[in-house]
């Protein structure tokens, strides 16, 4: 059964015909050899967009991020990370795992920033009692909210004063560029490394970059191995990574619309029961009302999984169109959620 809109993730996107011709025509080598040119070409690009030395194609967000922290770190070091970080608790505990990294996670703000004052507090004095506090990690976006320069900058200031280097997983760093209104090297510049998805808004169906110096880089790549990630002929996947990059970005101001459309008509009318942030729309529906939307949606083939609604190439206006017409007879019936009953009322 194919949907006619499918909100699940903006993983579940499918290369367009100008990718699928892409890759068709991509040249490629043995990319453990470095002979693979497409390979080549998408690290080459990506580095220079981003205004790192270099750049490590690899083969998911999660290998990326781990691979990240195992460079950084030694065992019994530890990095700091929030709470709800992506790295720290949704990819199997990877880096405790396989490489002897201890999470230190603390206080992560809504905006996938850190509260400074909590990681100032976690950073371990040097004393054989404690591990060593080697890397601090932010993710932007985060539940697609964007965090702006300046939070970025206060963490890179006191790294710097205890001498630890600074991670972003930024899976989504293209849509928090666009939210921000600055260019993605400008959201990269305060890092040391960067994680980018070319599989999530980019579109592309398989694949991560790591970014960094050229040592970082080349620690990076032996660790790629390690991981069973180098692969051969992988210029098949990297030529959908930069086509992504080439035409994949820019459009991904049409998801933020999309978003911030379907957040408004929801709210028109079910008063306070949506949020748009980048290309998620987050409902605030009661668990029950929310149950009864999902099995009328997936009635007219629509996907959803849960509160977290993701716009991606896939859904175009129609698309929304098509959503929200199914949507109209049931939301206007829900009660708004209960902040909002309480703020109205008090209002009143
Ligand atoms: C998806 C995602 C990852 C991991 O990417 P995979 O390719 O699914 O392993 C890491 N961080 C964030 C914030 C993500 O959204």
């Amino acid at each position: 059964m194919t949907s006619c809109v499918d909100l699940r993730s903006d993983t579940v996107t499918q290369p367009t015909a100008g990718m699928r011709a892409a890759i068709q025509a991509a040249e490629v080598g043995d990319d453990v050899y470095g002979d693979d040119p497409s390979v080549n070409a998408l690290q080459e690009t990506i580095a220079a967009r981003l205004g790192k030395e270099s750049a490590l194609f690899v083969t998911s967000g999660t290998q990326s991020n781990l691979i990240a922290l195992l460079a950084h770190c030694e065992r019994g070091d530890e990095y700091i990370a929030g709470q709800a970080a992506h790295l720290y608790r949704l990819e199997a505990g990877g880096a405790a795992v396989l490489g002897g990294v201890q999470p230190q996670p603390v206080e992560m703000l809504a905006d996938g920033s850190l509260n400074l004052d909590a990681v100032r507090a976690a950073i371990k004095p040097d004393d054989p009692h404690f591990a060593r506090t080697r890397v601090v990690c932010l993710e932007n976006t985060h539940a697609g909210k964007a965090h702006g320069l300046e939070r970025a900058l206060k963490t890179r200031q006191l790294c710097d004063e205890h001498g630890l280097a600074l991670h972003l997983d930024g899976a989504r760093l293209f849509n928090a560029a666009h939210a921000l209104g600055v260019a993605p090297n400008v959201v990269a510049a305060p890092y040391d490394s960067v994680s980018v998805c070319l599989s999530k808004g980019l579109g592309a169906p398989v694949g991560s970059v790591l970014l960094g110096s050229r040592s970082f880089i080349h620690r990076a790549h032996r660790l790629r191995k390690m991981l069973g990630g180098g692969l051969r002929q992988a210029g098949v996947l990297a030529a959908a990574g930069l086509y992504a990059l080439n035409n994949h970005v820019d459009r991904l101001a049409d998801d933020h619309r999309r978003a911030e459309r379907v957040a408004d008509t929801l709210n028109a009318w079910c008063p306070g029961c949506a949020e748009p942030a980048t290309n998620m729309v987050f409902v605030a529906f009661e668990s029950e009302d929310l149950q009864l939307l999902k099995r009328h949606l997936f009635e007219q083939r629509i996907l959803i999984r849960g509160p977290r609604w993701v716009f991606h190439l896939g859904i175009d206006d129609s698309a929304v169109d098509c959503l929200m017409s199914h949507c109209a007879a049931l939301v206007q019936r829900f009660r708004p959620p209960l902040e909002q009953r309480v703020e109205s009322g008090r209002s009143s």
